[in-house]
């Protein structure tokens, strides 16, 4: 079956892009629990953390600082957070690894950081 996000890289779907490379690429998130909430995948569908060979665990991780660091340029949030769901019990909902990039105010204690799927 093919995921959401391979249709975003394949150009089906559209997305507000912010990076891109040969591995990886970011984008908005659609229902952003804060603004500039970022999704970093990789580009191949693999479904979570244990299933990415190597060089996509360094290429996400990379991408991620770097997409984290324009974020923080651009927004100036006070903190960001972090977050990569595997497995439904975990809130994953779609099943194509991704990196979820949360700007952070100080205040917004009121984002809800993850909604179980
Ligand atoms: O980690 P999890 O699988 O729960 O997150 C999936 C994320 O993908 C959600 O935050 C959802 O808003 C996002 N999404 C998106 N664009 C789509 C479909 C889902 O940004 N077309």
């Amino acid at each position: 079956m093919t995921s959401v996000f391979t249709r975003i890289v394949r150009g089906e779907i559209p997305a507000f892009k912010l990076y891109e490379d040969e591995l990886t690429l970011a984008f908005l998130d659609i229902n952003p629990a804060a603004r500039g909430h970022t999704l970093v995948i990789a580009k191949p569908e693999l479904p979570g953390l244990l299933d990415l060979p190597p060089e996509l665990v360094t290429a996400t991780a990379l991408t991620t600082q770097r997409v984290a660091r324009a974020i923080v340029a651009a927004l100036k949030p006070d903190g960001f957070n972090i977050i990569q769901n595997n497995g439904s019990a975990a809130g994953q909902v779609v099943f194509h690894f991704h990196i979820h990039i949360i700007p952070r105010w100080e205040g917004d204690r009121s984002v809800k950081l993850w909604r179980p799927g």
